[in-house]
């Protein structure tokens, strides 16, 4: 059985939005940047981001960060995967955030609707039948928002790696109304 078979089915027809120009998405996004380009200049930054925070978040396509946040070029740093899930990747990238660019703050942002809750660890189950490899890593899948920030935030809180655990606060993204909601911890 096919993974693919978990998600849901491709539209057929292209949304608004799509590449609408002939050429692949690729050219579309190259095509782009030449626009951006041309208007961009320097704005004399360093790598270290001006607000001292990095932002953890799921890689969902309507999760726009930094309208959402209000945050502008050199602000902060983002870093996404599905889920939002804190893996040893997230504290790698945390870590180098926090000892060698200067950022204090973590901010993590799960959402409503998202693709990990139709998930289970079965994923992994039917990737090995499929390719004859069961994969390193763990889907991350979650039935409960709330608890997912949660777990999220004790993983950063309790990493030996970072520096400054004191300031990680978790939300939900509601994807519908484009508010963050707040998640206490437990403990
Ligand atoms: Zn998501």
């Amino acid at each position: 059985m096919s993974t693919s078979a978990h998600l849901p089915a491709e539209p057929s027809v292209a949304p608004a939005g799509a590449a609408r120009t002939g050429g692949t998405v690729t050219d579309r996004l190259i095509d782009a940047n030449h626009q951006y380009a041309d208007a961009f200049s320097d704005p004399g930054m360093d790598a270290r981001p001006v607000l001292r925070v990095a932002v953890v978040a799921c890689m969902d396509a309507r999760l726009d960060l930094h309208s959402a946040l209000g945050l502008s070029l050199g602000d902060c740093h983002t870093i996404r995967n599905a889920g939002g899930v804190v893996t040893d990747d997230v504290i790698r990238s945390l870590t180098i955030s926090q000892r060698a660019l200067g950022t204090r703050s973590v901010v993590l942002i799960h959402h409503t609707g998202c693709g990990l809750e139709s998930l289970t660890e079965e994923f992994r189950h039917d990737l090995e039948m499929e390719v004859g490899q069961r994969p390193a890593w763990a889907v991350e899948s979650f039935r409960d928002v709330d608890q997912d920030v949660r777990q999220s935030m004790r993983r950063v809180r309790t990493s030996p790696f970072l520096v400054h655990t004191d300031d990680i606060r978790g939300f939900v993204f509601d994807v519908k109304t484009g508010l963050l909601r707040e998640i206490e911890t437990s403990d």
